[in-house]
């Protein structure tokens, strides 16, 4: 029997151009898509509306084409009608399915607690006041493996307890978008950045809950300076917007464990070939961080 055709994705929130850690991304789920033979699809998420930068998606999108990378369908935007019906239409399941109560507490009460305290747990729907929309945590642990980081086991009670999927001012949470996407576009992997490791427990328990498939899963680690600052969008990372596009990707191969040659001719198209080519995800590193030098400064 032939296996299901692979199906990646990278999926960028669009709160600026991309930075060297999302390159990374981008390339890692790339690479693992086409040396499947697989189909790489990008998605904006752009759930967010306030926090995302006006053509922030156009600079994505365009800077991705200079890496020779290129959606293989329609890129799909999470604000889009299309996709917040489905959303609605799961939460409107998940109501009804007696999973999820309406959720009064104010940011303001809940700093100080990791893990909710289920103070709105008996709240019953309909609810007359501004509420956001809490799906009950199982106190189960979801284990899985994970391709890079090996076995993984979650508990979300222990975690982060009940959790937001829809947010007081009705914006729906990533954690429910994030899975209807995945399902909808039918995607068989997930490759991103270990910052979202913590969340899969959330995923695949949504999944579960909603009858939906869960993806295989790979996390690569974060990108750390020698001075032990972290390379990520938090820490104001550098745009690379009109950086040296082959040395960047033969830099985001090295980071990801995968020994790219120095180029006579120094093609970016050609760097991004021999990544695919030579592809093996067993060699990133199975570790949380990864210390990263470089000569460019890139934060
Ligand atoms: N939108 C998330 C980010 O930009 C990625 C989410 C995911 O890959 O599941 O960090």
């Amino acid at each position: 029997m032939k296996d299901t055709p692979y199906r990646g994705r990278f999926a960028p929130s669009p709160s600026g151009n991309l930075h060297f850690g999302s390159l990374v991304a981008a390339i890692a789920s790339y690479c693992q898509a086409k040396s499947h033979e697989g189909v790489w699809l990008l998605r904006i998420e752009d759930l967010d509306p306030p926090r995302a930068i006006p053509g922030a998606d156009l600079a994505i999108i365009k800077e991705l084409t200079r890496f020779n990378m290129v959606s293989d369908e329609p890129v799909i935007y999470q604000s889009h009608e299309l996709q917040q019906h489905d959303y609605f239409k799961a939460l409107e399941y998940l109501i009804d399915n007696k999973h999820c109560y309406p959720c009064l507490c104010t940011r303001k009460m809940l700093i100080q607690h990791d893990i909710y305290p289920n103070t709105c747990q008996n709240n019953l729907f309909p609810c007359t006041q501004e509420h956001a929309i809490k799906i009950k945590a199982p106190d189960q642990d979801f284990v899985f493996i994970d391709k890079i980081q090996g076995t993984q086991s979650q508990n979300i009670q222990k975690q982060c307890g009940d959790f937001n999927i829809r947010r007081k001012d009705g914006l729906i949470c990533y954690q429910l978008a994030v899975v209807i996407d995945d399902a909808k576009q039918g995607i068989t992997e997930v490759v991103r950045g270990i910052d979202i490791l913590d969340s899969t427990g959330r995923q695949i328990f949504l999944q579960q809950t909603l009858n939906l498939t869960t993806p295989v899963y790979a996390h690569f680690p974060v990108l750390t300076y020698a001075n032990g600052n972290k390379l990520s969008k938090q820490n104001h990372a550098k745009e690379i917007y009109g950086e040296d596009s082959y040395e960047l990707t033969r830099m985001a191969l090295q980071v990801l464990g995968q020994e790219p040659p120095k180029l006579t001719i120094k093609n970016q198209g050609h760097m991004l070939r021999w990544g695919i080519e030579n592809w093996d995800i067993k060699k990133v590193p199975s570790v949380k961080e990864v210390t990263f030098d470089s000569e460019t400064r890139l934060d």
